[in-house]
């Protein structure tokens, strides 16, 4: 006897999206309550969890969670490399920058990888510096992690005739050098100081800074007022390089309008509309 009305497995019945950020650990991440903050305004159906995974269970989780009811997921550390491997189609953004933030589950069973950090640091620039331009004169991004890797390929699609890197490990930034090209200019961390000399744009993408680990220490005598600065860390919001950029007039950015940012075009495609980051985000978030 065949059962009617019974879906197949993996097949989806009409529910409301769920939606979530993987990470190992995942308690400290502001992701479900800037996604709750979006579901909420626009009054949709639907829910955005944190999902503690271990590492070694990743490629699991992401075979049930569509049969769950999930309609993709963002990916905080340590998840963000392993995942693209995981995935069946690629953004090409995605595969430049080596990691993907955020899977979509499509309805022919496919996982679809996107990194849309870069998208998020350049929104964040655009939102609160809008004179800002890329192609004003070269920018200096110190640290060479997966975050700046993301700032990196979007900052050179940007249009920045130049790109200055340095990093506490070299052969990461070497590595930087030889996959995005010739405008990638290498400092020996020793030297980092001197690439701020007539950079127009700094960016801090270490972790440098943040609550609970070393602050950043690098001289800023050669940064210049009317620089933009800005920092990927965002706890806390006004970092000493911020503090110290902006004593020497220069414009600063900080790093949360990238994180709330980058988390837009994931919420669009979950749960159908593109959510707006404004002010009562900011502060919802905060
Ligand atoms: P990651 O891949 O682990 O890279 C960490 C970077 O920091 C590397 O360049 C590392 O240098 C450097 N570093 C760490 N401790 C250092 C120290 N004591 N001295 C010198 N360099 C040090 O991490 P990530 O994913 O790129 O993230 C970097 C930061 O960006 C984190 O604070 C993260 O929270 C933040 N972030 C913010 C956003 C946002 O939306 N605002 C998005 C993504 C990331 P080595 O290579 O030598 O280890």
């Amino acid at each position: 006897m065949t059962l009617q009305n019974q879906e197949e497995p993996g097949s989806r019945p009409d529910h409301a999206p769920i939606a979530g950020v993987i990470g190992w650990p995942i308690a400290h991440s502001r992701s479900p309550l800037l996604h709750g903050h979006w579901l909420k305004r626009y009054e949709l159906p639907g829910a955005y969890i944190a999902l503690p995974v271990h590492p070694e269970d990743l490629g699991a989780v992401l075979g049930i969670l569509p049969r769950m009811g999930f309609v993709g997921v963002n990916l905080t550390i340590p998840h963000k490399e392993a995942a693209l491997k995981l995935a069946d189609i690629v953004t090409d953004r995605a595969a430049l920058i080596g990691a993907a933030n955020t899977l979509i589950f499509r309805q022919d069973g496919k996982i679809h990888a996107d990194n849309t950090d870069g998208y998020g640091f350049i929104a964040n620039l655009m939102q609160y510096a809008p004179d800002w331009r890329a192609d004003q004169g070269p920018a200096a991004v110190i640290g060479a992690g997966g975050a700046a890797r993301a700032v990196v390929a979007s900052l050179l699609e940007s249009g920045v005739p130049e790109l200055r890197i340095s990093n506490r490990t070299r052969l990461r930034a070497d590595q930087i050098k030889s996959e995005f090209g010739a405008k990638v200019v290498v400092y020996d961390w020793a030297q980092a100081g001197n690439m701020l000399e007539g950079s127009r744009t700094v960016v801090n993408a270490t972790s440098m800074g943040m609550a609970g680990k070393s602050p950043l220490k690098l001289p800023l005598e050669a940064l210049s007022a009317g620089t933009l600065a800005t920092d990927l860390v965002y706890t806390p919001l006004m970092t000493d390089f911020l503090k110290q950029a902006e004593r020497r007039g220069c414009e600063i950015v900080d790093g949360l309008g990238m994180l709330l940012h980058q988390a837009a075009p994931g919420f669009e495609r979950w749960f159908g509309i593109r959510p707006e980051v404004d002010d009562a985000l900011r502060e919802a978030v905060l």
